[in-house]
């Protein structure tokens, strides 16, 4: 059936998109990062618009006070701890089977990316931003420049929210900004909450900007960065300067700082009690040994086919199969580190 006549009929009517456009979604790859508030709602527009093939990574699980403004995601989701990426992608299967959705139960690092995308006809056409963190950003910043692939920077928080679209000449997020902001300078959703309509308008550009770029209409492509208060009902962008900055060194090609940067073994999460711990280690930790190992050790140890939860020490764990673990209940990476030593350990 052709698609003006199927279930992409209205969008197809759009003279912008039309029948050629919606054959060019059909084919296209978009890899979203981060699949919070941000992450779940371009995934579920771009998976109903038709975009062939979604490749979702997200480190996290679901948790009840993510559904206030989480699409995709429902309390059985919650109450079982699911990983986010895996929730999401069940989801979406449902809402449109003709999109193929891989789910990366993962962290988002330099090594991911090279792993995933290990030659130029596997990259991604596009990079979509749903993370909560500066790091993870100038990371995609410099893979996306190096690999003349676009991403669309976004960010929410309270009632407020930011988006940008970076081409891969730039100007890039180092032009604008040269380092990350400190994480003590960032507000986030954790000390200012955060309205859902903050997150509907933030990724109503993204999706935007994504169906235009991904359409091949790049002359439409918004330039400068869009603002937005939802509670003053303020919607602006400001435009920035169209050129790349001279001396920024992602743009000229001489260095791409986070790709070498090397990898923290625990890191704490954005506004959360709770810290990612991920160790080099000699061999990869076997869920089902470790399980062995535990049992009448720890409380409330269970299994399920993405994870391994606990309890120990008064802080929950949940470790991924591989051996990377997030600990609940604790701030401080090296007490976090400490804590998986004693109870993952084999490092
Ligand atoms: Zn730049």
């Amino acid at each position: 059936m052709p698609a003006a006549q199927g279930r992409f009929s209205r969008q197809v009517r759009v003279p912008q998109i039309g029948e050629s456009g919606q054959a060019k979604l059909a084919h296209a790859k978009v890899l979203i990062v981060g699949v919070g508030a941000l992450g779940t709602h371009t995934a579920e527009a771009l998976g109903r618009a038709g975009v062939g093939q979604l490749l979702l990574v997200d480190r996290d699980i679901v948790e009840l006070s993510n559904l206030q403004r989480q699409h995709l995601f429902e309390e059985g989701d919650a109450t079982n701890g699911t990983p986010k990426a895996v929730a999401a992608a069940a989801r979406l299967a449902r809402l449109n089977s003709g999109c193929e959705v891989q789910p990366h139960v993962a962290d988002c690092s330099a090594a991911f990316l090279d792993e995933t995308f290990p030659s130029d006809a596997a990259k991604p056409d596009l990079v979509l931003d749903g993370t909560d963190n500066f790091p993870t950003r100038y990371l995609l910043n410099d893979w996306c420049a190096r690999h003349d692939v676009p991403w669309i920077y976004a960010g929410a928080v309270g009632t407020e929210g930011a988006a940008m679209v970076i081409p891969p000449r730039g100007p890039c997020l180092r032009c604008i900004w040269p380092d990350p902001p400190a994480n003590a300078d960032v507000a986030n959703c954790e000390t200012a909450g955060i309205l859902s309509p903050a997150i509907a308008a933030v990724t109503a550009f993204q999706v935007a900007e994504a169906l235009k770029l991904l359409t091949g209409n790049t002359e439409a492509t918004a330039a400068g960065i869009f603002t937005c208060d939802v509670w003053r009902g303020s919607y602006q962008r400001q435009e920035l300067a169209t050129t790349p900055a001279p001396d920024c060194p992602v743009c000229s090609r001489q260095d791409f700082p986070a790709l070498s940067a090397p990898p923290t073994a625990a890191v704490t999460l954005c506004g959360r009690d709770a810290v990612q711990v991920d160790p080099p280690r000699r061999e990869p930790v076997d869920l089902a040994t470790l399980a062995t190992r535990l049992q009448g050790a720890v409380e409330e140890l269970r299994r399920t086919p993405h994870l391994l939860r606990f309890v120990a020490d008064g802080c929950r764990f949940s470790v991924f199969p591989g051996g990377r673990a997030l600990v609940f209940g604790v701030r401080d990476p090296l007490r976090a580190r400490a804590l998986y030593d004693r109870w993952v350990g084999l490092g």
